[in-house]
């Protein structure tokens, strides 16, 4: 279901009337989360129509047995998937006996969802009438705290509006939930032991195999027209479905409002027998705080994010509600706090890709957290990396690699890979080549010279080593030469030399043999032991370099372009322009036969490559490349439209890049790839924020120096954004000639402001004309 419905505004996302056929598209859409927890936009209430009904705990996860049609030696044994958790958020209403129940409602008027970014809240209105004429009219609204990341509050009002009624309210938890996903249907919680005491309820549950504990939990208030109610609460229990029933009798204009709090309390935070004492305690806490008073919190801290995060754009109401859409979801499923957790490609919003971390963290999501937020928060994401470092030794074992070469998996929850598909666990190996390329982005932006001592450099050695061994020397090109891999390009498999695995395969070498320089040249002693616990010797290192002196890189003369990989010109080089549009998304439409043999790109691929390494290359050699290479790329995968729009930026692009910018930016709002309702594209949203920064902003790094560039479509009057470099902040503000910074260090900077230096003072508006 492609549809664009989401009304256009800066700060809220409005979806107005009730449409079944969109209720899932906007349970992803209006996704909440606060980086430890996150839940789908379903209904409290029940509804029978079709729904997908999603809460993710961060960190929580299941090994599912691994689901192939033909084993190969090396697939991992399960996929690590994020569960779906017990429901906290429920409450039946029942009403002159008939259920509350949009889909089956006589008729509801006036719907509206709102999601109110700059507060973080989640709000939905709406009148209903019943089959049986009694017609109410409904106010909820729900929050997962930013300040206490294991709570979550609903309020939910409902008024009278036909002559009386008497109404059950069952407010209530449920473990009865599953994954859709599941690859052989096992149980993947185990519930241990329930409890209904008053207006609270508890369900201790484990996972099985990874044996997490988590105790969900709520307790619900009820008001009568702002007063206490004096009704029987009657404790139910329904299989495992638990909670209280209360009866009271409603007139004309009554309003009964329920105030829910819940959430889950996790072993990865507690002592597994404190989890039910600790939610009675978050319970308590929240309840002298008060809805209003845990909203109040809630929001400060958003407001504290969005004072970092916000980008402005003047001009555009389309492309600013996408941008914050953007940031808002981002911020909702990684705050950094916490180096266990990552950012799964679809978050805390649906149950595709498993909610595991791919080398979209590295190569893009990394960049958007460094930035809008600390370098504490980014060495959490390279720590995570760090910390499984062993496992991706023993991966790299397992395929046959030794003397400490790392192979990182594909996907991941703990560092064991979990992919199974041989052409991408076990060829799609330039992953380890972000990780490190992370390492070196981090270094540069925060200016933090303690993490390669401290833990990069191992990790640095481990995947040059790599590197080292994947390679083999072919005596006719008398070249290392990478055989049998898959590009980031999915839509070709097992190729030899993918120009962008090779680039990177030489740079990671090169680097880590540099870093081992800079360590050998000023630390000498103070490093020894790493250099002991690495076993790293100069004539490692130099190996290293001798072979990234002669790594392989196709290259066609007659189109003065580096190839993708070996033989890309051999095939029929149809462009994209000449492709019925009937056949898109052609992984959908055609075999994986004809994809393999036709010369379509799923996503940047040599391309990233220019984008990573744009010092590299000059202006003539990145226009020649965009141009032959987006000629045949689909943008299939929802990380490529922004390298593209970056570098038609840079090229001055501006229709392309504007144009490739939306497709980033509402590609949740607008459902472009028709599948929005499985969940949101996360990390892909961290390209609209580099579209802007990179491509619009031009903002780079250059000889350790900030350089912009800025260049705006015609379409935008101006755009403001604000970066964190080296712990100080630079606000940047361009229109169509004026480009003005204004810069919290206390030093003066020196910055390049298209190609001119300039010095921005401390705390003074520095205004400067680009055009
Ligand atoms: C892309 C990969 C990406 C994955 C998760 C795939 O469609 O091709 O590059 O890592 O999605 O976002």
């Amino acid at each position: 279901m492609n549809q664009k419905y989401i009304d256009k505004d800066q700060w809220i996302i409005l979806e107005k009337g009730f449409n079944p056929d969109t209720v899932k598209s906007s349970e992803s859409i209006f996704s909440i989360g606060n980086g430890s927890m996150g839940q789908r936009a379903n209904f409290e209430e029940q509804y029978t129509g079709p729904t997908f009904q999603g809460s993710y705990i961060g960190g929580v996860y299941y090994p599912d047995r691994t689901r192939v049609g033909w084993w190969k030696n090396g697939y991992p044994e399960y996929f690590a998937k994020v569960l779906n958790a017990p429901n906290w958020i429920g409450i039946d209403f029942n009403i002159e006996g008939e259920s509350l129940d949009l889909f089956t409602a006589k008729k509801v008027i006036d719907f509206k969802r709102i999601l109110d970014m700059r507060d973080g809240v989640y709000t939905r209105t709406f009148d209903v009438e019943l089959n049986n004429g009694t017609i109410i009219r409904a106010e909820v609204h729900r929050f997962l705290s930013m300040e206490e990341n294991e709570i979550g509050a609903i309020q939910y009002s409902i008024q009278l509006l036909s002559d009386k009624a008497k109404i059950k309210v069952s407010p209530y938890i449920n473990g009865k939930v599953k994954n859709q996903d599941s690859n052989w249907d096992d149980p993947f919680w185990e519930h241990l032991i329930d409890y209904s005491v008053g207006k609270s309820a508890f369900l201790l549950s484990k996972t099985n195999k990874t044996n997490f504990n988590v105790c969900t939990y709520m307790h619900a208030d009820l008001l009568l027209n702002g007063e206490e109610v004096s009704c029987r609460q009657e404790p139910f229990k329904d299989e495992l479905k638990l909670g209280y029933n209360a009866e009271i009798e409603l007139v004309k204009g009554d309003k009964l409002t329920l105030t829910k709090y819940g959430g889950y309390t996790v072993s990865l935070n507690h002592s597994e027998n404190q989890l039910k004492q600790v939610a009675e305690e978050k319970i308590n806490s929240a309840r002298a705080k008060g809805f209003i008073g845990l909203l109040k919190e809630h929001k400060q801290q958003w407001h504290t994010i969005w004072k970092m995060s916000d980008i402005v754009i003047k001009g555009d109401l389309s492309a600013q509600q996408g941008i914050r859409f953007n940031i808002f979801q981002l911020n909702q499923t990684y705050t950094g706090k916490d180096s266990r957790l990552n950012i799964g490609p679809k978050g805390f919003t649906g149950e595709k890709y498993g909610g595991s971390a791919y080398w979209d963290t590295e190569a893009y999501c990394l960049p958007f957290y460094m930035v809008t937020k600390n370098a504490n928060v980014a060495r959490n994401l390279l720590k995570y990396r760090y910390d499984q470092l062993p496992k991706a030794i023993e991966n790299a074992k397992k395929l046959g690699f030794e003397n400490g070469a790392a192979l990182y998996p594909m996907v991941t929850m703990n560092g064991e890979e979990c992919h199974n598909e041989w052409e991408i666990t076990f060829e799609e190996i330039h992953r380890n080549g972000a990780i490190a390329y992370a390492i070196y982005n981090y270094v540069r932006f925060t200016g933090d010279q303690t993490y390669i001592p401290e833990m990069g450099f191992e990790v640095l050695v481990a995947i040059a080593r790599f590197w080292r061994q994947r390679v083999n020397y072919s005596t006719q090109k008398e070249k290392y030469v990478i055989l049998g891999v898959t590009g980031p390009n999915e839509y070709e498999n097992n190729v030899d030399n993918n120009w962008y695995t090779n680039y990177i395969a030489r740079w990671c070498l090169r680097y880590a043999a540099e870093q081992y320089k800079v360590l050998k040249a000023s630390h000498q002693n103070e490093f020894e032991e790493i250099f002991i616990k690495t076993s790293i010797s100069d004539q490692e290192v130099h190996e290293w370099l001798s072979v990234a002196e002669k790594v392989y890189l196709p290259y066609s003369e007659e189109h003065q372009v580096y190839l993708q990989q070996d033989g890309f010109l051999d095939k029929e080089l149809t462009t994209v322009d000449k492709l019925d549009p009937k056949h898109r998304p052609i992984n959908q439409n055609w075999s994986w036969d004809r994809i393999l043999r036709s010369p379509f790109i799923k996503q940047a691929d040599t391309l990233q490559g220019f984008y990573f390494f744009e010092e590299d290359f000059t202006r003539e050699e990145l226009e020649r490349h965009y141009n032959f290479y987006s000629s045949f790329t689909l943008h299939e995968s929802s990380l490529s439209p922004c390298v593209h729009s970056i570098l038609a930026a840079k090229l001055g692009k501006m229709e392309d890049a504007y144009k490739l910018y939306l497709r980033t930016s509402r590609l949740d709002l607008d459902d472009y790839n028709k599948e929005v309702e499985e969940g949101l594209h996360i990390t892909s949203m961290t390209g609209t924020w580099m579209s802007i920064v990179y491509g619009f902003g031009g903002l780079k790094i250059t000889d350790g120096l900030l350089s912009i560039n800025p260049r705006l479509p015609k379409q935008w009057k101006g755009i403001s954004f604000k970066i964190n470099f080296k712990g100080e902040y630079l606000t940047v503000e361009i229109d169509g000639e004026n480009c003005d910074f204004t810069w919290s260090g206390n030093k003066p900077m020196d910055l390049i402001l298209r190609n001119k230096l300039i010095t921005v003072n401390p705390n003074k508006l520095k205004k400067t004309i680009y055009s």
